[in-house]
């Protein structure tokens, strides 16, 4: 076990053996980049109101994320309307506006997009008929970049879907034209994390020093797993949404992600932790798109504790035994129930000795059997019911 400096989390000792670590070409700093207002806004159902947006982008800037992405400056009114609000409202995170490459007018949608005050423009490359042939995709590559650098603008470009033969060509051209930034896609969630780390690994032999960043989406479970190849592939900068939000299956959670790079490779992003849960709990509210109970790290079940030798762990202080992060790092509480699964005794014991009660085993088999009779009714008790219904039963003397 390697515990954490903190005593915030433990994680699995292989992970850091050499063998394993030499296979890595981690960079120093990774960016979170949250994609919540634009790809969590094309979850089918949700909208998010621009006074929704300045609450989500302020509570993501209280959290420290560096950058997010707003939406579509150029293409969408509402959406430019936003950066210039939340460019008003004082917000300092880099704000990026996702830009098509392949817009019949790319000219127009720089300008559109630098008088929407956007940080980044973010230029994606998806098949259309618009470019038809390959040199039409190409020239558009040169096109684009050139002219958002001419006009000063930071550019980022990516695409997904590219056949290998052809990506270094892309990057090339990409950075010949000037290119800040470029992004590695999986934009149909089909890459295995083995070769999107590779792809990355293969980008950062072409881009050198330009960074890299991954966006990656949920298709087959594998979102968070492609992220992280990324980052070990060298990719500095993930494009993550909260609560995994986005189309169809989703993308990268970013609060997986980041207990991720935390706690799997030690990489210590500089955010306020604590904020993570209050942030899910707005998005989940925005978003009207319910949280599974199980949702690794904000999921409501991860912090509550049923059965028997978990709790009476938990109980004892041993929270090492049955958790992985403690919940006061993600801003979340422990909560211990008492039900089915908690009626072998030990649970019972430890919560009664931590109470101060010295329990014969008369009382202890009373306790469990109007346990088993309460949640006849209802599916358990709480630690409160639990302390109560005690209090009666045991003799204090
Ligand atoms: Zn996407």
């Amino acid at each position: 076990m390697r515990m954490d400096k903190d005593q915030r989390w433990w994680s699995f000792e292989w992970n850091f053996i050499a063998r394993v670590r030499k296979q890595m070409n981690l960079p120093q700093n990774v960016i979170i980049k949250d994609d919540t207002l634009r790809e969590g806004e094309e979850t089918p159902g949700t909208y998010f109101t621009i006074d929704q947006k300045v609450e989500i982008a302020k509570i993501l800037e209280e959290m420290g994320t560096p950058e997010i992405e707003v939406g579509y400056a150029a293409g969408i009114k509402e959406h430019a309307e936003t950066f210039k609000v939340l460019k008003k409202e004082g917000i300092k995170m880099k704000l990026s506006s996702h830009a098509r490459l392949y817009a019949e007018d790319v000219i127009k949608e720089v300008d559109d997009i630098i008088a929407a005050e956007a940080d980044i423009i973010n230029f994606l490359l998806v098949p259309d008929p618009v470019l038809k042939s390959k040199n039409d995709i190409f020239n558009r590559i040169t096109e684009g970049i050139e002219y958002a650098k001419s006009q000063s603008a930071y550019v980022a470009f990516g695409s997904g879907r590219v056949a290998p033969h052809y990506w270094d060509k892309f990057c090339n051209l990409a950075l010949d034209a000037g290119v800040d930034r470029i992004v590695v896609y999986d934009g149909n969630g089909c890459a295995l994390p083995t070769a999107f780390r590779d792809q990355v690994a293969f980008t950062k032999n072409i881009v050198k020093e330009t960074p890299i960043e991954v966006h990656c989406h949920n298709d087959l479970g594998l979102a968070v797993a492609n992220t992280l190849a990324g980052v070990e592939g060298g990719a500095e900068i993930v494009d993550v949404v909260f609560n995994g939000l986005g189309d169809r299956a989703g993308n990268a959670a970013t609060e997986e992600v980041i207990m991720g790079l935390e706690i799997l490779y030690e990489i210590d992003l500089n955010l306020k932790l604590e904020k993570i849960m209050e942030i899910s709990q707005i998005i989940e509210k925005y978003s009207k798109t319910k949280l599974q109970p199980h949702k690794a790290i904000v999921g409501k079940n991860c912090y509550i504790h049923e059965s028997d030798l978990h709790v009476e762990q938990i109980l004892t202080g041993n929270w090492v035994t049955w958790e992985l992060i403690q919940p006061y790092v993600i801003g979340q509480t422990r909560k211990l129930i008492f039900g089915a699964t908690t009626l072998q005794s030990r649970a019972i014991k430890a919560k009664l000795s931590k109470m101060g009660l010295n329990p014969t085993d008369k009382e202890i088999e009373t306790l469990r059997t109007e346990i088993k009779t309460l949640i006849k009714t209802k599916e358990f008790i709480s630690e409160e019911e639990f302390e109560k219904l005690a209090k009666k039963i045991v003799k204090t003397d």
